[in-house]
């Protein structure tokens, strides 16, 4: 009734008026991104790049991953950069004033690679019919098993992806700064920021960092738009979490992954969550609810506070959030803010009661609060 409609804004006006974190959405599409702003967003604090590898683009993705020459990766990655370029437009639009995280392409490889079986069956298949199989079948097969990994999650993901494909971090910077150079002659105000995932060593960032500066130059230098895009990194590794003072030397940002980086502090599988031992451990009261929903004070919490010291002593002015599930758990939210730090970000739903909590945490000794 109008009533409660009314009561809901004047709760949202009033957490507003008091939360010191800032609330913004995880979206990867301009649709996505409207409906974020219309729950209130003030930003989308993860723009996911996967999807916009899939599809339609599925074959010029394995190009890109399986050429054997570098121009046949090269003319994979021209075709990419207009559909990339016009992906981050949309989104630019929808977000325009605000900011937007675009993360660079963090895939687990199996996704993007052809699916092994399917070779290996039709492959089979001609030989049982006594014909010579399609050589394309027969390399792409070979390309994939060279390809394999064990363990997808852990493999070649992430930024590792970035460092090994040449130009793909070229291509993706670019898209995104032609995009960000369109909207300003259309007299827009786009603010994109560039985040690089699963980073654990200060190392893989200053390269890829070079790269993306490197393609920022290129662009002004092209069409005289003096572009300046933050760079920063997602905080999703225990290892990124005790060397975040000297990532963030190379970074203007930080983003928990808490996805990611609960996965690899207790060493539960994200995409295993059903397995029979987790809800034996509900029952037996080792945690009272997935640390995969809310967050695990006591081991990724502490990771985290580590991550906000030492990113905070190298570098004062480093804006730090979270875009993993947590930033929208009422519970999570007031960790983030008694941790200090500057924004979370989750599915656009979620936005009204990430603000509501938000403002709930910033009222002195609220029932829930934590002040630890
Ligand atoms: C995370 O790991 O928490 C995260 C936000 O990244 P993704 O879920 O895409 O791995
Ligand atoms: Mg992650």
């Amino acid at each position: 009734s109008d009533s409660v409609v009314a009561g809901v804004a004047r709760a949202l006006q009033h957490a507003d008026s008091v939360r010191r974190l800032e609330v913004r959405a995880n979206a990867d599409t301009p649709e996505d991104a409207a409906r974020a702003r219309r729950f209130g967003a003030q930003g989308i604090g993860l723009c996911r790049t996967e999807h916009m590898f899939l599809g339609e683009r599925r074959k010029l993705v394995e190009r890109m991953i399986l050429a054997r020459t570098d121009a046949e990766r090269d003319q994979a990655l021209n075709a990419l950069l207009p559909l990339q370029r016009q992906d981050f437009a949309g989104i630019l639009e929808a977000m325009d004033g605000l900011p937007v995280t675009i993360r660079l392409l963090d895939p687990p490889l199996h996704e993007f690679l052809p699916d092994h079986t399917e070779l290996a069956v039709r492959i089979a298949a001609a030989e049982a019919r006594g014909e010579q199989p399609d050589p394309h079948d027969v390399e792409l097969l070979d390309a994939v098993n060279r390809m394999h990994e064990e363990n997808p999650m852990l493999g070649l993901r992430g930024v590792r992806l970035g460092l090994v494909v040449p130009g793909l971090v070229a291509m993706q910077v670019r898209a995104i700064a032609e995009a960000v150079v369109a909207r300003m002659r259309a007299g827009g105000s786009p603010e994109a920021e560039i985040m690089v995932p699963l980073v654990g060593a200060v190392e893989e960032l200053r390269l890829a960092r070079e790269e993306v500066e490197r393609v920022l130059a290129e662009v002004t230098a092209e069409t005289g738009v003096p572009l300046h895009c933050p760079v920063g990194t997602m905080i999703e590794l225990p290892r990124a979490a005790l060397t975040a003072g000297r990532i963030a030397e190379e970074a203007e940002f930080f983003s928990f992954g808490t996805n990611d980086l609960t996965q690899t502090t207790w060493g539960f599988s994200r995409d295993d969550v059903e397995a029979a031992f987790f809800s034996a451990y509900l029952d037996k009261g080792i945690f009272a609810t997935s640390p995969f929903e809310t967050l695990d004070r006591d081991g990724v919490g502490r990771l985290i506070r580590i991550a906000v010291d030492e990113g905070r002593a190298a570098r004062p002015d480093l804006k730090i959030g979270v875009c993993g599930e947590h930033g929208g758990d009422p519970e999570s939210v007031h960790f983030f803010h008694a941790a200090g730090l500057d924004y979370v970000s989750c599915s656009p739903f979620r936005v009204p009661v990430a603000r509501l909590e938000a403002g709930r945490a910033a009222l002195p000794a609220t029932e829930g609060s934590d002040s630890r």
